[in-house]
């Protein structure tokens, strides 16, 4: 990192896949750390993004809607331009957006494969490269981090695509972070074991939550006492990844799984 590169001091993240889950409480918890916020999901998702934008405004913070699909690269470089524009600057990237559909090995087809690798691959290929570019041109530098997960550290039963793309997050972190040190932009993963989100409403398991992740548990061929935690977990990492205390930590996929690997 050059000694010349203005000191990090952030004002404003980007938070992709926000409208729920682990983005939305990554999203209020930046906000509660003093962060204005751009909210990105789906543009089906609107009425849910404006909410948050709503909470977090209520909280105190500016924050915008950016309804965007993040496999597309223009609207990820549009996502950016309008962030710098209307708060700012953008001092944080959390490419978040993620999907998985448990399938069988044999039966992936090539529908399923580019559509959980565009979004989960060049979707944060895409948020990587368009925020780094912008926090280049600001000359702050800036944290970037990306979503990968348990799977994409041990490759998960019934989940070769989503594994094959959070084993990728791991690799383009690595060449960021080397790329980008010399801005001061750090760039690091997490990657979640089992979090309870809308993942679990959406099983078609009827019944209690301990059911759906018996079954959860299964179908993925985890060990029946895998724990399970809320995703407060994960945006506790990421206060503290976006930290400027944390400018020795890059290029790192940090764990948060409740002690499952240790890698
Ligand atoms: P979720 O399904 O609850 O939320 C993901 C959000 O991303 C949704 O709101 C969805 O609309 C949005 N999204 C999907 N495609 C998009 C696109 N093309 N453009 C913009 N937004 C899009 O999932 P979650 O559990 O909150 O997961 C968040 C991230 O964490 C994902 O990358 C996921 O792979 C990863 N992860 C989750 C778990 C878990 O147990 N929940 C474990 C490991 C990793």
């Amino acid at each position: 990192m050059s000694s010349s590169t203005p000191p990090y001091s952030p004002r404003v993240a980007i938070v992709t896949g926000a409208a729920q889950g682990i983005g939305l409480d990554i999203a209020l918890q930046l906000a509660k750390d003093g962060i204005d916020v751009a909210v990105n999901d789906l543009p089906d998702k609107l009425s849910q993004i404006n909410e948050v934008v709503r909470t977090i405004r209520d909280m105190g913070r500016k924050a915008i809607a950016l309804p965007a699909d993040v496999t597309s690269e223009e609207q990820v470089e549009k996502m950016v331009e309008t962030t710098a524009l209307e708060l700012g600057s953008v001092d944080i990237m959390i490419a978040n957006a993620g999907i998985g559909k448990p399938t069988s090995f044999l039966e992936t087809t090539a529908i399923d494969f580019d559509s959980i690798t565009a979004v989960n691959f060049r979707g944060v290929f895409f948020c990587y490269q368009y925020a780094a570019k912008q926090m280049i041109r600001e000359g702050h530098g800036g944290r970037i981090i990306g979503a990968s997960s348990a799977a994409g550290k041990e490759g998960g039963l019934n989940m070769s695509v989503y594994s094959g793309t959070k084993f990728a997050i791991r690799g383009i972190t690595h060449v960021a972070a080397k790329e980008l040190a010399v801005h001061g932009i750090l760039v690091n993963a997490y990657a979640p074991g089992l979090i309870l989100t809308q993942l679990f409403d959406e099983s078609t398991v009827q019944g209690t939550l301990e059911e759906k992740l018996t079954e959860i548990r299964q179908v993925l061929g985890l060990h029946p006492n895998t724990p399970a935690a809320g995703p407060e977990v994960v945006s506790n990492l990421i206060s503290f990844l976006c930290k400027p205390e944390t400018k020795f930590i890059t290029g790192q996929t940090i764990s948060v799984d409740g002690g499952v690997r240790f890698s």
